[in-house]
């Protein structure tokens, strides 16, 4: 039986085209700059997304600390979501290695912050303060989409105050397909982006950042202090190329199955559905049953992960397929018929 894995779109395994494209790759040595697959896929980034360049790192939660890194010095500050990746989920490294402060901003529902929030926590220049230096965003953040007028009103408040800004766009491709714009449409707000190759878009391994020559060139340093300096990186880099060619606009298949997904557990008694967002669909179920159903599921060939009780994730991916999605929505409907 195979196994449908919804507990994050990170579990995608390489498909046999982006194998075969992966043993073709010609590579270099990427601390000389010289492999010039991954100079490829940094270009081809800066260039969908309107930037000058581009740094291919192993992890999103590196692409982030490096943007962090370069945009600002010791004792500076950035503002972030309290629920934000780049806050919460990153050990605090820019603060650790950095020390670079974060002053977490309570999130809005639909994971914008609000903008007399950020006006607000924004300090003044006094040597009593950390330096305030960058606005950082998370788009898609939980799977929704930060509203594109959002955007222009955040970028313009933040830039009244001489902030620079930072997009963890681990999931910037699935925003740009449900909004239905090109991505580079979200990234123009930002002076750095950040982008995930390995969640939806089905690479093995890797995140790009993007930004100015000034920026890239401060964040390649860092990337090598922190021993993130690669070598033939371009077997890596050719997977995430091939994920831009084939696996973009596919997104909006996944899109689909988690909103077909949410439609059938909304029928089933037992289940609270709380929303679905692009490709994630959140449910609440009775805390007491949660061990029970995840056995059950499991019995199922269904993994979902049940770290956040009562309220549970699923995300759909490039290995779940609409019969995975019958399958799932079957498995939860017979576990709650019969309890
Ligand atoms: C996954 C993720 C990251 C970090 O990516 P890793 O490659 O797992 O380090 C950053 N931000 C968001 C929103 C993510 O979902």
């Amino acid at each position: 039986m195979d196994v449908i894995d919804l507990r994050s779109d990170t579990v995608t395994r390489p498909t046999t085209a982006m194998r075969a494209a992966m043993l073709a790759a010609e590579v270099g040595d990427d601390v000389y700059g010289e492999d010039p697959t991954v100079n490829a896929l940094q270009q081809r980034l800066a260039d969908d997304l309107g930037f000058d360049a581009g740094l291919f790192v192993p992890s999103g939660t590196q692409s982030n600390l490096l943007a962090l890194l370069a945009h600002c010095e010791r004792g500076d500050e950035y503002l972030v979501g309290m629920d934000a990746h780049t806050y919460k989920f990153e050990g605090g490294g820019a603060a650790v290695l950095g020390s670079i402060q974060p002053q977490p901003i309570m999130q809005a529902a639909d994971g914008s912050l609000p903008l007399e929030r950020i006006e607000a926590a924004i300090k003044p220049v006094d040597p009593h303060f950390a330096r305030t230096r960058v606005l950082a965003l998370e788009n898609t953040w939980h799977g929704r989409t930060l509203p594109l007028d959002y955007l222009t009103a955040a970028h313009d408040v933040a830039r009244s105050h001489g902030l620079g800004l930072h997009l963890d766009g681990a999931r910037l491709y699935n925003a740009a397909v449900a909004c239905g714009v090109p991505a580079r449409e979200i990234a123009r707000h930002f002076d750095t982006v950040s982008i995930c190759l390995s969640k939806g878009l089905g690479a093995p391994v890797g995140s790009v950042l993007v930004g100015s020559h000034a920026l890239i060139d401060k964040a390649r340093r860092w990337r090598k202090v922190t021993g993130g300096g690669w070598r033939q990186a371009g077997i890596l880099a050719a997977g995430c190329l091939h994920a831009l060619d084939h696996h973009v606009a596919r997104l909006a298949e996944d899109h689909h199955r988690a909103a077909y997904l949410a439609g059938r557990l909304r029928e089933i008694g037992g289940i609270n559905l709380l929303g679905q967002y692009t490709n994630m669909v959140f449910i609440d179920v009775p805390a007491a049953r949660l061990r029970e159903l995840d056995a059950h599921l499991k019995e199922a060939g269904i993994r979902i992960s049940i770290g956040y009780l009562p309220t549970l994730r699923l995300v759909t991916h490039l290995d779940v397929d609409d019969a995975g999605i019958e399958r799932t929505a079957d498995a939860f409907a017979a576990f709650f018929r019969q309890h």
